[in-house]
């Protein structure tokens, strides 16, 4: 059994059910594998054709022994119900050759965030417990694609915080328009209010009984392992088309999906490097430049899901780098400016035919700052979720994919709420 340590080494070791329910660890830090598996063999040799059981038999050796073991290929199934196709564009001079995008968009919400998100609700619904009560802070995609992923499963509520005037029209949306165990609270304040909020929270309802009270943001073991799967896919995608070995380029701001592709590697499978592509918030790339972490205010950006000053998941990687010295050599950061994705985003239908959104965007131009051949660039957005920056730019009309336009078209039901402990306790706890 291959059980989950806290990055601060001071919580008692646990099988990945438990994990997956605590979220955080008890000594405050974030949970990652005692160790790897080695999956090159078992990945290499699966079905070019079946994603979810791909996903089952990379992840299986983190499940042995596990309650969830048996339940390991539906709740694949489950997650995995939408395509994570590998297409090859051209590179500078036109031709297609050695450079493709990883499509990680293709979910109900049209990030890359649904695949973690209905990870974690497929696990949650399969595990023994009570009711639960799932809050959520957002302030982009992650409270979409938990509200897609938790709407309609038994046992289950689910409370989006959301700042009053931090989300776009298109976002609010996505975060508005469910009914029933979903509901969205327009917070009267900050995303910082949110967040206080949500923290105040989950510590005031440890002490409480009947529900139990947790949050799925992007800390949670169960959104990285499943990442970790749509890398694993794109890179063995890619050595059965071409026969080599790529990069990988990852548009990063908490740094989640940047560590899922380096667990990859350390897994043996074929990544070469992982390069992360961040925008104007810098912490990550001057972290490679200086050799320490320096936490910044966030700056916001075009591609508002990688605002962050100060990456939660850098904490993982730092305790990767120390047990693993060889994969800090095979990783690297450079940054993106909003000039630069707006340039980008510009030519994207005249040299490569697509249009690219803004966090996309980082990772093609971090493909042009290298000479070697062979990257997966990593789209974590779909465009249509960006229309009103990247239409007038592209000079083209996106088309919404249907998933995210019958989300779109649902009514939109959002409660006042102010920032206080008792007024959201008192909205969500069952009534009795
Ligand atoms: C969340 C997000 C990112 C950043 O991912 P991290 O795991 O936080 O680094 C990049 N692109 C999009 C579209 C996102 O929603």
């Amino acid at each position: 059994m291959i059980r989950f340590l806290s990055t601060r080494d001071a919580a008692p070791a646990v099988p990945v059910s438990e994990a997956l329910v605590r979220g955080l660890a008890p000594d405050g830090g974030l949970y990652v594998p005692e160790r790897f598996p080695a999956r090159e063999e078992a990945a290499l040799s699966a079905p070019a054709d079946d994603l979810p059981g791909f996903a089952a038999a990379l992840l299986g050796p983190y499940f042995e022994g596990d309650p969830l073991q048996s339940a390991l290929p539906g709740i694949c199934r489950d997650t995995f119900s939408f395509p994570v196709p590998l297409v090859f564009v051209p590179d500078a001079s036109g031709r297609i050759r050695d450079t493709a995008v990883l499509e990680v968009f293709h979910g109900p919400t049209a990030a890359f965030k649904d695949v973690g998100a209905r990870f974690l609700a497929a696990c949650l619904e399969r595990l023994p417990g009570g009711d639960r009560i799932i809050l959520v802070a957002t302030s982009g995609d992650t409270g979409g694609a938990v509200a897609a992923a938790f709407h309609g499963r038994p046992r289950v509520q689910v409370g989006i915080l959301f700042p009053r005037d931090g989300v776009s029209e298109r976002q609010e949306k996505q975060l508005t328009g469910w009914d029933a165990n979903v509901r969205a609270f327009r917070v009267n304040g900050t995303f910082d209010d949110c967040q206080r909020l949500l923290k105040e929270t989950l510590a005031a309802a440890r002490t409480r009984p009947g529900a139990v009270w947790t949050t799925a943001n992007s800390i949670n073991i169960g959104r990285l392992l499943a990442q970790t799967v749509s890398h694993a896919w794109g890179a063995v995608a890619y050595r059965r088309a071409r026969n080599a070995t790529p990069g990988f380029i990852v548009p990063t701001g908490n740094a989640g999906n940047a560590v899922a592709a380096l667990w990859a590697r350390a897994m043996g499978l074929p990544i070469r490097e992982v390069m992360m592509a961040t925008n104007a918030n810098r912490a990550i790339p001057e972290y490679f430049e200086a050799g320490t972490l320096t936490p910044r205010p966030p700056v916001k950006t075009l591609a508002n899901a990688m605002d962050v000053g100060n990456p939660s998941n850098m904490e993982r990687m730092l305790h990767l780098f120390e047990r693993d010295p060889s994969l800090r050599q095979a990783a690297s950061a450079v940054s993106v400016d909003d000039a630069t994705i707006r340039e980008v985003i510009a030519e994207g239908p005249e040299r490569w035919d697509r249009v690219w959104d803004p966090h996309t965007a980082t990772a093609i131009r971090a493909r042009d700052l290298r000479p070697e051949p062979d990257w997966v660039a990593v789209a974590t957005a779909h465009p249509a979720k960006f229309h009103t920056i990247v239409e007038p730019l592209a000079g083209r009309p996106v088309p919404v994919p249907p998933a995210l336009a019958a989300i779109l078209a649902r009514p939109s039901r959002a409660e006042a709420l102010d920032p206080r402990l008792e007024d959201l306790m008192a909205a969500l706890e069952p009534r009795s």
